[in-house]
């Protein structure tokens, strides 16, 4: 298993109310709520997720398996990443949406129509 301690900040991560309340914080101050409707939030995060997917775009499946091994491919995931959980985090709090246990429920529904065999 490869070790990317170096790729994320070495203080505990906050969690997700805390990002939830400091995106909003970020967007308030500079009054960017106008345009945070969940239509644009939506739109967004495809984006970011799209921005993502390029990475990987024409990498062989042996080479995305080793991305983050190369240090600057690494690091545009791990940037993208944080873009895509950042509109999500935001869509899911205009919309009221608790995301873990919106999760939560939706692994318990797979594992009842999906049983293992
Ligand atoms: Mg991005």
């Amino acid at each position: 298993m490869t070790d990317h301690s170096d790729s994320v900040a070495s203080s505990p991560a906050p969690g997700l109310p805390e990002l939830q309340r400091r995106l909003a914080s970020f967007a308030a101050a500079r009054h960017w709520q106008p345009y945070h409707t969940p239509k644009n939030l939506a739109s967004a995060l495809s984006v970011e997720a799209a921005e993502l997917l390029e990475i990987f775009q024409w990498l062989t499946p042996e080479e995305s398996a080793r991305v983050m091994d190369v240090p600057d491919t690494a690091h545009r995931v791990t940037d993208e990443v944080a873009d895509v959980l950042a509109y999500l985090l935001q869509l899911c709090e205009v919309l009221g949406v608790d995301p873990l246990a919106a999760l939560a429920a939706k692994i318990e529904r797979n594992e009842h129509r999906f049983p293992a065999p």
